[in-house]
């Protein structure tokens, strides 16, 4: 049986997301269908944001974090190096935690500094990250709902020019916009005030969250036409 323990890492997670799905993946799902699941669970989130209900917005982007883990996998992306790599605990931009990107109005990406010892050890401890690099105060929850479907739509331009080019540049800017994107994810949560590492320890106590079978048995039709 596999789990996702509430102190869960990113590399345990990714893996956890391996052994349930990689087998329908592979078999059913091209990284294109993948991103449209991301989009899906996403945009029912921001649904959720809109009508207020943050249980809906929750519930939906936990399964898209794990079809987003999912698309991690078959393009093997180690999703915690990509994140500490652009987020070492500082902001991606203006290199600085927290973040004055729009109070200094930074116009050009600064160079960052990476402290080792800095580095977050599990889920949670990067979602905190986040919040001292992006306090949600300085936020309303539909700015971070936004900024996640920015981001997701980045993920999307990327995912094409890859596609098209098959090369390491538009490669690298994948991980990039993946590692933006998580950065999304996190805000949202921060802003929702739950945690992230313990809400997926709630969906994912056995294997699939669905048809709790690993690898996953769902069938493709009723993945397709999952909702909450
Ligand atoms: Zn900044
Ligand atoms: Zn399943």
């Amino acid at each position: 049986m596999s789990s996702v323990k509430s102190n869960t890492t990113l590399p345990e997670f990714q893996d956890f997301i391996k052994q349930v799905y990689s087998l329908p993946n592979d078999r059913y799902f091209s990284a294109v269908d993948m991103l449209t699941n991301i989009e899906r669970f996403i945009m029912r989130g921001l649904k959720g944001i809109r009508k207020k209900d943050n249980q809906k917005t929750k519930d939906n982007l936990l399964v898209a974090i794990s079809w987003f883990i999912s698309l991690m996998n078959q393009l093997h992306i180690n999703i915690e190096e990509v994140v500490w790599q652009r987020f070492p605990y500082v902001c991606s931009y203006c290199g600085k935690k927290p973040c004055v990107c729009k109070v200094k109005k930074i116009k050009k990406r600064q160079n960052i500094y990476i402290n080792k010892k800095l580095r977050p050890k599990t889920i949670h401890d990067f979602q905190n990250m986040f919040e001292s690099i992006y306090p949600s105060e300085n936020r309303t929850l539909e700015d971070s709902g936004i900024h996640l479907a920015e981001e997701m739509g980045e993920l999307s331009e990327s995912i094409l020019s890859y596609r098209g080019s098959h090369n390491d540049k538009t490669f690298h800017d994948v991980s990039l916009e993946s590692a933006d994107l998580f950065s999304c994810f996190m805000g949202v949560f921060n802003s929702l005030n739950f945690d992230v590492s313990k809400e997926l320890s709630k969906i994912f106590k056995k294997n699939c969250h669905f048809c709790k079978k690993s690898p996953c048995e769902c069938n493709f039709n009723n993945i397709i036409n999952f909702k909450f």
